[in-house]
């Protein structure tokens, strides 16, 4: 069946008060962009939810890349009629006998048009009757229909629905502001960026590279997950650090069982010092308490304490099935399980200190000319914007 529209409800943001029309209007931009290869659609925000006017495209597709968009409570294909009940009767009857393999129905009214000179309950038992006069072997079932038809009589015009697709939920990427996520090609912080993008905020990433140790590929693998990340917030702009260098000097200059608490502080500080630079307003980690040595609640404040930023760690109470189910969901999890060498893991010793203590951490840092070092490093940034395209064409040729 070819339908004419989707009706887009909002979940949360309906909460919103004032704010809502930033919202609103932070759901529409996202819309827009995610379908901007369909130059045919058209999109009208109300209130309370959205309608986007097919126009002859292909509503399955457009649900299902709208199903990736966080703000989206649930949507539904629907027809658009004139506010006449001979008319919403006719279309009634063609979505119920069109679609297949129906044995019971119900019409739920819902009108919040009071203008209309007939009233819900009433709407409800003229098509009824009209739908069981004009079909064999077909009943109404109130409580586990095959079919719900939906009847939104609104002032504009009527809608009717048949079925509901779940939405993401969340808020709308950019409502809530950017933040920093430290992208590393492992499982966990793609997976926290995800979950920050749910909550509102775009993203830029950063990431510690440190060639020759690290190749080309670990640094491919970056880009491919920050790839799938563009899906839900378009696109990710993602900085590059050049580390070997600092890396060596800590290596070098720190007794070993500390190189890793102080390499995660240089990268608190490189991380500060971009997002500042960037306008950005918090970091991002996938860290998860108790999982490795940096992660002890001793490791996380001696390496915390190098930034008044807010660290955002969406992933800390997650256990690693948790972790790994959401990685999956979100196509992440076969990227991030490719062999790489990663930066921490070349340079860090078997056995890091699991509980280093804030003084001396101080203490051996005074061999480094962290100043100098970080000027260095901020001076060599490669940054690369990842856009959705490429990955909305790979769906494209899916269908
Ligand atoms: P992940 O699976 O995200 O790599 P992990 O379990 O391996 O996490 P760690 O290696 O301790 O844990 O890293 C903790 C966090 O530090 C990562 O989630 C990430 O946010 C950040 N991080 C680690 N290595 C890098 C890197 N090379 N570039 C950018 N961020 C990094
Ligand atoms: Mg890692």
């Amino acid at each position: 069946m070819q339908y004419d529209h989707i009706v887009v409800r909002y979940g949360e943001l309906s909460l919103k008060g004032r704010n809502r029309k930033i919202f609103t209007h932070q759901l529409e931009t996202n819309v827009r962009k995610a379908l901007h290869s369909y130059p045919s659609v058209r999109i009208e925000t109300q209130w309370d939810r959205m309608y986007i006017r097919l126009n002859g495209e292909n509503g399955d597709k457009i649900l299902d890349r709208c199903s990736s968009i966080f703000g989206i409570q649930n949507m539904s294909l629907a027809f658009k009629v004139k506010n006449e009940i001979e008319e919403i009767k006719k279309e009634a009857l063609r979505i119920l006998t069109e679609t297949e393999g129906v044995r019971t129905f119900k019409i739920t009214t819902k009108r919040s048009n009071k203008n209309f000179p007939i009233g819900s309950q009433e709407i409800n038992h003229v098509l009824g009757s009209h739908l069981l006069v004009n079909t064999e072997d077909i009943t109404v079932d109130v409580h586990n229909p095959d079919l719900e038809i939906t009847v939104d009589v609104r002032s504009d015009a009527t809608y009717l629905t048949s079925n509901k697709v779940e939405g993401p939920g969340g808020l709308p990427v950019g409502s809530s502001g950017k933040a920093l996520l430290l992208l590393s090609g492992g499982i966990d912080s793609p997976v926290a960026g995800y979950l920050t993008m749910k909550r509102g905020l775009a993203l830029e990433a950063i990431h510690f590279h440190s060639p020759p140790y690290t190749s080309e590929r670990a640094k491919e693998k970056v880009l491919d997950l920050a790839q799938e990340l563009a899906y839900y917030g378009h696109s990710v702009k993602v900085h590059i650090i050049p580390f070997t260098a600092l890396q060596q000097t800590i290596h070098r200059e720190v007794p070993n069982g500390y190189s890793m608490t102080i390499m995660r502080r240089m990268m608190m500080r490189i991380s500060e010092q971009v997002a500042k630079k960037r306008g950005i307003l918090s970091l991002v980690t996938g860290e998860s308490l108790g999982q490795v040595a940096s992660q002890t609640m001793e490791s996380m404040f001696a390496i915390n304490a190098v930034t008044n930023y807010p660290v955002i760690r969406p992933l800390v109470t997650m256990n690693k099935e948790e972790i790994i189910d959401i990685s999956k969901e979100i196509n992440t999890y076969p990227i991030s399980i490719r062999p790489y060498e990663d930066c921490c893991t070349v340079f860090v010793p078997k056995s890091p200190k699991t509980k280093p203590r804030l003084e001396k951490v101080e203490e051996f840092e005074k061999a480094i000319e962290t100043e100098k070092e970080l000027a260095n490093i901020l001076d060599n940034i490669e940054t690369i914007e990842i856009k959705t395209e490429q990955k909305q064409q790979e769906w494209d040729d899916l269908f």
